[in-house]
Formats: structure tokens, C-alpha cells, sequence
């Protein structure tokens, strides 16, 4: 490991959502710049060698922290090493934050359609806090909304805090389960959050050629929710992603 390509960080705080789901926060060395919708590239080293990852920042350039949503992969090379970490214990931070899934503002839409899976809602945290902290992070008349969806309600994490900012902020706010019958007691909108693109978009008249659309998360989400707007006559350059891992070849075909 080079030291002067990574930061030392600490881990401060670990809160943990389900068996799978968890957040972190990390105190870093010296200040860490990025911008909300960035991700940070997070490293463990042991005796087989280094082992890192991309993650997205949950938190908002101007806490003292950095936090994360993390879910374990539990065949895979660096989640299991990472959810071992407590408080106290040491993380390798790459020193730059690195990504393009941020706010568009080049294309001037005053309209941004956000669809994230589980932790696929990191960026948009990051986003949200960021313009809940200071109202001029996006220009005056934006619309926001935001399509979160699970399999189940106790994974979507940061429910209270997005309730919260929608309250505050001109954000329309839509969680759904995608495994109702796994989640009895879920009394909100049910269905994948590709099946729902449409239906909230249209009603809020986020339409094509006035809307920019972040799609963040699982392969399958991204692949068919860019399908839709597609069909529905959304621009290339007005479809931004974050694919957060390939699938096994055996599983894309489903
Ligand atoms: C820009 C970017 C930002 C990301 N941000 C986050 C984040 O905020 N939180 C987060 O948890 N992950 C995030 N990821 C995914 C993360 O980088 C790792 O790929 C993931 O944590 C799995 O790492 P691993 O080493 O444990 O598994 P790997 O060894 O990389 O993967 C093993 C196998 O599991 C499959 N796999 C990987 N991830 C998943 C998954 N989530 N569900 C099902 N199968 C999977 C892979 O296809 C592979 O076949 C992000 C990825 C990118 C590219």
C-alpha cells in the first residue's frame, strides 16, 4: 500500500439496519473534499493484500464525518472485511473523492428524478442534506423526486431523515416495497421502483426534455428503469447512472 495514495480513517460510529444492512461514519485525517453524489474509495489490507472499493458518500460536504450505507455481500471480497469494523477501528480512504453522478446542472432542468434500490440512496442523502443545509445549492424552482425502493421496508435506511427533508424541501417523496408479502404490516406503495418511474413521473409532471433522471443502484433497476424513459422520449444525456456491480452472468438474463 502506498500511504500517500490513501487516507487513515477512523471509524466512529456503526448502526446496523438488518442481519445485511448497515451505516458507518469515519473521521478523516484532514479534510476530505467532494461533492455530494460522490463516492470515496474505501480499502482494507491484510496479509492477502489490499482490498478496496468505490462507495458512495451518504454524508453532506460540510459535516465533520463521512458516513456510508453499506450492504454485505456475503461471498464478497471487501464487505465482509468491512462489516467486521467497529468503533475505533482503521479504514483506508483513496485521498480523492471520484464520480459524475452529481446534480446536472449544465443541461438547466429545473427537474431531477432521483430512483435509487436499497443503498443505491446514498448519493441522493448526500444530495438532500447538502440543499437542506444550504437553500442556494440548487438553483431557485428545483423540483425533486425521489423513488426508493426495497424488497422489504426495513431496508430502506434513511426513511425518517427523507420524510424529514421532505417536509423542508420542494421534494416529493415515494418509498415502496418490492416483497410486500414479506412485509406485512408496510402500509405504502408497493412494487419495483422501475414500475413506479412512470406513474409518479407523469403525475408530477416530470416529462422528458424538462426532467434529468439519476438512476442509482442495482444492474436490473438502472437497465430497466433507462428503458422506460427511454421509450418515454428522455435524452441520453438527460439519463445519468451509478451501476453499483455487474451481475453474474446466470442471474442479468431475469
Ligand atoms: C460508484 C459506486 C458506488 C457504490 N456505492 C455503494 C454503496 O454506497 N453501498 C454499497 O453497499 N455498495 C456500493 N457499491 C458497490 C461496492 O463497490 C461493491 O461492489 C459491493 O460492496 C460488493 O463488494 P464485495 O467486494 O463485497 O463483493 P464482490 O467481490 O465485488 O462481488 C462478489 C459478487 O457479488 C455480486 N454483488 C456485488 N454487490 C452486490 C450486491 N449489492 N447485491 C448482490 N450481488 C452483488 C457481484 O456481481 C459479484 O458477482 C458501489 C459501487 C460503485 C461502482
Amino acid at each position: 500500500m502506498d500511504p500517500s495514495k490513501y487516507h487513515a480513517a477512523t471509524v466512529t460510529a456503526r448502526q446496523d439496519l438488518s442481519p445485511d444492512l448497515w451505516t458507518m461514519r469515519l473521521r478523516m485525517p484532514e479534510p476530505f473534499t467532494f461533492k455530494p453524489g460522490q463516492y470515496a474509495t474505501l480499502g482494507l489490507e491484510d496479509d492477502s493484500g489490499m482490498h478496496e472499493r468505490p462507495y458512495s458518500i451518504v454524508s453532506s460536504p460540510a459535516e465533520a464525518e463521512l458516513e456510508f450505507f453499506f450492504e454485505l455481500v456475503p461471498h464478497g471480497e471487501v464487505t465482509p472485511r468491512l462489516y467486521k469494523l467497529q468503533p475505533g477501528d482503521a479504514v483506508l480512504v483513496r485521498k480523492s473523492a471520484k464520480g459524475l453522478f452529481v446534480l446536472d446542472r449544465k443541461r438547466g432542468h429545473k427537474q431531477h428524478l432521483l430512483v435509487s434500490t436499497v443503498t443505491g440512496v446514498a448519493p441522493f442523502v448526500s444530495m438532500l442534506r447538502s440543499w437542506a443545509r444550504d437553500p442556494g445549492w440548487a438553483p431557485e424552482g428545483t423540483r425533486l423526486l425521489l423513488i426508493h425502493a426495497g424488497s422489504r421496508s426495513w431496508e430502506f435506511g434513511y426513511a425518517a431523515e427523507l420524510q424529514e427533508l421532505a417536509a423542508k424541501l420542494p421534494l416529493e417523496l415515494v418509498l415502496s416495497v418490492s416483497r410486500p408479502w414479506e412485509d406485512t404490516a408496510w402500509q405504502g406503495e408497493r412494487g419495483r421502483a422501475e414500475d413506479l418511474v412512470r406513474k409518479y413521473a407523469d403525475a408530477a409532471g416530470f416529462h422528458a426534455g424538462s426532467t434529468s433522471a439519476y438512476l442509482c443502484g442495482h444492474p436490473q433497476m438502472i437497465e430497466n428503469a433507462k428503458g422506460i424513459l427511454t421509450r418515454s422520449g428522455h435524452a441520453k444525456q438527460d439519463l445519468h447512472e451509478e451501476i453499483y456491480f455487474i451481475l453474474p452472468k446466470a442471474a442479468s438474463g431475469s
